[in-house]
């Protein structure tokens, strides 16, 4: 099968992704095998690509936002048939045993293991997955809309979460990809008003036909002070405009697995008054869940690029560029 792998990592102008024909993979116990028909392409196969995220596993398939057909269901995997449509995402074993797996949090699991960093993900036409960690998947959503829900939107729908916007309350959100659009209508179905601070001029445009309030630039201060905010873009240097943006009691959510350096903060300016900065990390399977049967109660506009299989190497560094309208979707 035809397939893309990280072998070295290295900044995206170095070609870190090879374009390479592997074998079908093998599901083993509990495994599904299934076969790719979109995966979309997260910022965090990015990081991988280019060695952000030190590497688990060489050479690697990157790809946790994979929408396929189930081809075959090995012994022990429950709850799936051949056929099925499937989404297979980011966590992809957790231990069930350590501290934070007991008391629910395993998102925090000592011992997880991640599709695309740990093993082999959807930039492939086949994938093998757990499946205890797949989801099933909503009706009413084509692929390639529903591949960017499964990364994107469930990391989104926590970042929400862990903003803790009160009801009705204003939301500021930093960075407007593929999470952000997604997590900015959740908020908007949800009664909230939204501002997007984002620095490319086609962001601003969708954000506003999605319903945001206002849209700026990535520094400049939205138009009323914010309950809750939300920075999607990798870049430190947001944290203290967007702590500033805060009103009293306000929270501040990191949603990404990396970022830049966070310069030195102003205790009265960006902290006091209980302002609370708060990062996401990963999410629980219960998070998967929720979040794609509230995309199955409120039809989601999901904004897709489709790329060719063959052109996962363009589509990265278009990402890279800030050259993609919404979510890059790879379809096989
Ligand atoms: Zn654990
Ligand atoms: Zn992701």
């Amino acid at each position: 099968m035809l397939a893309w792998q990280v072998e070295t990592p290295g900044p995206i102008a170095t070609g870190p992704l090879r374009r390479v024909t592997r074998d079908v993979p093998v599901p083993g116990p509990g495994e599904l095998l299934v076969r790719v028909t979109a995966c979309a392409v997260c910022r965090t196969d990015l990081h991988v690509a280019e060695g952000d995220l030190e590497p688990h596993l060489r050479p690697v398939v990157p790809g946790h936002e994979v929408v396929g057909r189930v081809v075959e269901a090995a012994p022990g995997a429950e709850g799936f048939a051949p056929g099925d449509r499937v989404g297979v995402a980011w966590l992809r074993h957790t231990c069930g045993t350590c501290d934070f797996c007991r008391r629910g949090s395993e998102n925090l699991c000592l011992s997880s293991r991640y599709t695309g960093w740990d093993a082999d993900g959807g930039y492939a036409e086949h994938a093998v997955a757990p499946a205890a960690y797949a989801y099933h998947l909503p009706d009413g959503y084509p692929d390639a809309e529903l591949a960017p829900l499964l990364c994107a939107g469930i990391i989104g729908y926590r970042a929400l979460r862990r903003a803790e916007l009160p009801a009705g309350g204003r939301l500021g959100i930093y960075g407007f990809g593929a999470s952000a659009h997604l997590t900015a209508q959740i908020a908007l179905a949800e009664g909230a008003r939204v501002h997007v601070m984002t620095r490319a001029e086609p962001a601003r445009q969708l954000a506003l036909a999605l319903g945001a309030s206002s849209a700026s630039g990535a520094y400049d201060r939205p138009p009323e002070p914010l309950d809750a905010a939300i920075l999607f873009a990798p870049v430190g240097d947001l944290v203290p405009p967007a702590l500033a943006a805060l009103d009293r009691g306000g929270t501040l959510a990191v949603a990404g697995i990396h970022l830049s350096d966070i310069p030195a903060l102003n205790y009265q300016e960006h902290l006091f008054q209980e302002r609370t900065l708060r990062s996401v990390t990963a999410n629980t399977r219960a998070d998967g869940r929720a979040f794609l049967d509230f995309a199955a109660r409120h039809r989601l506009a999901v904004t897709t690029t489709p790329y060719p299989l063959d052109e996962a190497d363009r589509a990265l560094a278009d990402l890279a560029a800030d050259r993609v309208d919404g979510a890059a979707v790879l379809m096989p």
